[in-house]
């Protein structure tokens, strides 16, 4: 189903109601309880919500789209594209990989242990606590829990009470479409979050600033739950003097105007060289006449701040930073706190110490972009290098050199080379920070295994004791018995010759090899015996 592009102002959203403190428990009690029926854990049941998952997101794209407008003016198109197509895709990715996911992979555990099954099961870890944040609502609330339905879990969803529209459109629709004894939403801010995060989990999973990322470790560790943090920082941007500047300026103006720059990966900054940053710059308004027309203002493609609070924050820094000498607007810079509205504004003249560059102390997480000179490509790598590792990393150029140095001298949970965010249309790609902009990775495959744990499981013949009874006292710990094991168990570290042909050793299917030495035993035994006969 196909949304239409301005969203139906008709449609009835219901009001965010939060839950109350005092039911929380009882509702968590109530997914544990469902989880512990072991329904959750069934092929069946996993296909059967995945399935209704879908359902529910393509009937009522027009509602969902709705609530996103309202919350932040967002077109249904940007709302369809950024957010909920790509929900949809990972939905169908994991309905038709599941099987295989679900397969035990088995190890092979070398002569010794060919007559043992030995298979690792990736296992559910139990209830799984959500926590959405708001600014792709439904991609970062119903893409984690997707994923941990897949994987077999039970799930509470938290989704965030800063696009209450979305929060509420969610928790009708889950409550409509999936299972109640196994799947609950509980709403609210953070006395409701904190009476969550009291409670105990097997697993939870938060996407949001690093501040509260602390916050949730830290109670997390007090049951050792294990987590998933989605967090935030200052992505960069590399420019050398090789790359095209109207190509990166109207991908980078693109990638910084989606969802009014609120995006976790957005470019948060610009390196650029001498020779292409004049050049970029001159061609980021015209990329934005191309996108949004003469007036962004009156764009219906252009979302709005989600809040006066991070309104009040941006436009605060924006004019800090106007007081440090050398820096100037050379794009947008218009702010309007009625409507919430600040154009793409790109600033040039700002420096690389942030104590004494507002914009380049913390995430901007809106569409301001500082733009900084840079000498050459080694000069960037060291300014990444001594800020935290970040989510994202860009580089624009056409030279491999370039993009190889740098691919190998930082570090970043994600990277793209000449484009922005189109890795997260790579289901197969894994998404997560490293350091402070994360830990733990998602999406396709990756968010399967990060909601099972890998069980390891060796299944050995019931008999045999005769065979294996080498191990015990008093033959085993013997004299004799130390050297018999020592020759048979223990690894000895060769030579680099001998270490290639025992690895080769190790990759033969040393099980089937057993069993054909019994079969090529059998026969023989069996020859002779006729013969015998
Ligand atoms: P937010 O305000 O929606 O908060 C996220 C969740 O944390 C909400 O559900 C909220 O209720 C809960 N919360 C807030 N304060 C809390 C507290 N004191 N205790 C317990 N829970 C609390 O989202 P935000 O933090 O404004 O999101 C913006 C940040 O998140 C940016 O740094 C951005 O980069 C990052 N982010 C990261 C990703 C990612 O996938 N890595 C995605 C989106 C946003």
């Amino acid at each position: 189903m196909i949304a239409a592009n301005t969203p139906d102002t008709t449609m009835t959203i219901p009001t965010l109601e939060y839950t109350p403190v005092d039911k929380i428990e009882k509702i968590v009690e109530t997914v544990r309880q469902g989880y512990n029926t072991d329904v959750t854990k069934s092929i069946k049941w996993r296909k059967q919500q995945l399935r209704q998952l879908y359902k529910m997101l393509d009937e009522n794209e027009d509602i969902l789209c709705q609530a996103a407008y309202l919350d932040k003016k967002q077109s249904a198109g940007e709302a369809f594209l950024v957010d909920l197509m790509v929900l949809k895709n990972e939905v169908v990715d994991a309905l038709e990989n599941l099987d295989e996911w679900i397969k035990p992979e088995r190890v092979n555990a070398g002569l010794v242990h060919a007559l043992d099954r030995c298979e690792i099961r990736r296992e559910p870890f139990g209830v799984a606590l959500i926590i959405g944040a708001w600014n792709y609502a439904y991609q970062l609330t119903l893409g984690p829990f997707m994923a941990a339905i897949a994987a077999g879990n039970a799930a509470v969803i938290k989704p965030s009470e800063v696009a209450p529209f979305s929060a509420a459109v969610m928790t009708l629709l889950v409550e409509k479409y999936l299972d109640p004894n196994c799947i609950r939403v509980v709403n609210g801010g953070v006395p409701e979050t904190t009476r969550l995060l009291e409670l105990q989990f097997d697993h939870i999973f938060y996407t949001g600033n690093g501040m509260v990322g602390k916050i949730v470790m830290a109670a997390a560790s007090k049951h050792l739950t294990p987590v998933v943090l989605e967090l935030g920082g200052k992505s960069p941007v590399i420019i050398d003097d090789t790359a095209d500047a109207q190509v990166v300026a109207k991908r980078l103006m693109w990638a910084k105007s989606v969802n009014c720059g609120q995006t976790c990966i957005a470019p948060d900054y610009v390196l650029a060289t001498p020779d292409v940053l004049p050049k970029f710059v001159s061609a980021c308004s015209a990329a934005l006449n191309e996108l949004y027309g003469e007036k962004i203002r009156s764009s219906k493609d252009y979302p709005r701040i989600i809040a006066e609070r991070h309104f009040d924050r941006l436009a605060g820094l924006l004019s800090e930073q106007l007081k440090v000498p050398g820096s100037k607007v050379a794009v947008g810079g218009f702010c309007d706190r009625n409507e919430l509205f600040i154009e793409p504004t790109v600033v040039t003249g700002v420096g690389k110490d942030d104590s004494a560059n507002p914009l380049m102390k913390d995430e901007i997480f809106g569409p301001i972009l500082p733009v900084i000179e840079i000498k050459n490509i080694d000069e960037a790598i060291e300014y990444v290098r001594s800020r935290d590792k970040p989510l994202a990393l860009y580089v624009f150029s056409k030279s491999d050199k370039t993009i190889s140095t740098v691919l190998s001298k930082t570090d970043s949970g994600n990277t793209v080379v000449n484009d922005l965010f189109m890795n997260m249309a790579v289901g197969e790609l894994p998404f997560g920070g490293v350091g402070p902009s994360g830990m733990g990775k998602y999406h396709g495959h990756h968010g399967f295994l990060a909601y099972t744990h890998p069980r390891s499981t060796m299944i050995r013949p019931a008999g045999l004791e005769k065979l294996v009874s080498i191990r015990y006292p008093p033959l085993a710990y013997s004299a004799t018995g130390r050297k018999i094991v020592g020759m048979l168990l223990e690894k000895k570290l060769r030579g680099p010759a001998a270490q290639t042909v025992v690895s080769f050793l190790k990759k033969l299917p040393w099980n089937l090899v057993w069993w054909l030495a019994c079969v090529a035993v059998g026969v023989v035994i069996g020859y002779f015996g006729r013969g015998r006969a």
